[in-house]
């Protein structure tokens, strides 16, 4: 489950584990700001006992939504090389496995050139970091200027980068409205052959697995409780026991309305396997 870290970082391990998970991901600060503190010694410390007490692992970091590492400002692609640099560095502090980057929209100019610059500023970011965190690539729902919502995209970024990048998260609600439609076996299939042919099967390191509030196809970044949307439950089930998927660590990320929305959906899902 995606936790809340309101109160302090570490009561996020204690919220996954009093929902019987034992993999989570978080925020490491206010997703919506530049700004960030830094994380106490006591605080850091805090983490790594409790995560290991409670046996949480993987950690995922997912970062700020600010950064844009395609942005067409070159302040804008400064701030989001700094911001990313301190999202590896938080998670080194935290001991968290992963970190997890949208990596870039650029609405107003051509997909294969901001591709290019979203490269060149990751390089940026990563080249001298010697961080054990490893950063995947997430694939987006395909929003106009989107530059990573189709496999074969991410593949470009991924197959420029090498060892710097350690795999891809897939979101089921982006695939889904990107186009790829796992409400039907052969939406999964499709998706999953494209893995298979570009990036290879072991580069998935994280299923982002949520429902869609809208159809297939419409590039809304909608999330939707698990079976209450439109890939609904067949398709989930067939999507997460796909052979491709199937050991792969999940994380949902379904709305939080009320305090029981995160126990029913897990629920939901643990009816899956
Ligand atoms: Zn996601
Ligand atoms: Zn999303």
């Amino acid at each position: 489950m995606h936790t809340s870290i309101a109160g302090g970082l570490h009561l996020s391990l204690e919220r996954a584990h009093e929902l019987r998970c034992t993999t989570m991901q978080i925020f490491s600060h206010n997703p919506r700001g530049w700004a960030v503190k830094e994380i106490s010694g006591k605080d850091r410390e805090l983490f790594h006992r409790l995560k290991k007490e409670l046996d949480i692992s993987p950690v995922y970091i997912h970062t700020s939504y600010l950064i844009n590492m395609a942005s067409q400002s070159k302040i804008l692609r400064r701030k989001s090389i700094n911001l990313l640099k301190e999202e590896m560095e938080r998670a080194d502090a935290l001991g968290a496995e992963y970190v997890i980057l949208h990596t870039g929209s650029a609405a107003h100019d051509d997909k294969k050139a901001a591709r290019k610059r979203a490269v060149h500023a990751l390089e940026a970011a990563l080249k001298e970091g010697m961080w054990q965190a490893g950063l995947l690539l997430e694939n987006t729902a395909g929003a106009k200027g989107d530059i990573t919502s189709e496999v074969a995209e991410l593949a470009e970024i991924q197959g420029k980068l090498g060892s710097l990048v350690a795999g891809v998260c897939i979101d089921t609600c982006h695939a889904f409205q990107a186009g790829y439609n796992i409400k039907k076996p052969e939406g999964t299939g499709q998706l999953a052959e494209e893995i298979e042919k570009y990036l290879g099967r072991d580069s998935v390191k994280l299923i982002h697995l949520n429902d869609s509030k809208a159809d297939t196809g419409h590039h809304r970044d909608r999330h939707e409780h698990i079976g209450r949307g439109y890939i609904g439950t067949k398709g989930l089930k067939a999507f997460v026991r796909h052979e491709m998927f199937l050991n792969v660590p999940i994380i949902l990320e379904t709305p939080k309305k009320t305090d029981t929305d995160d126990i029913r959906n897990l629920k939901a899902v643990r009816k899956f396997f």
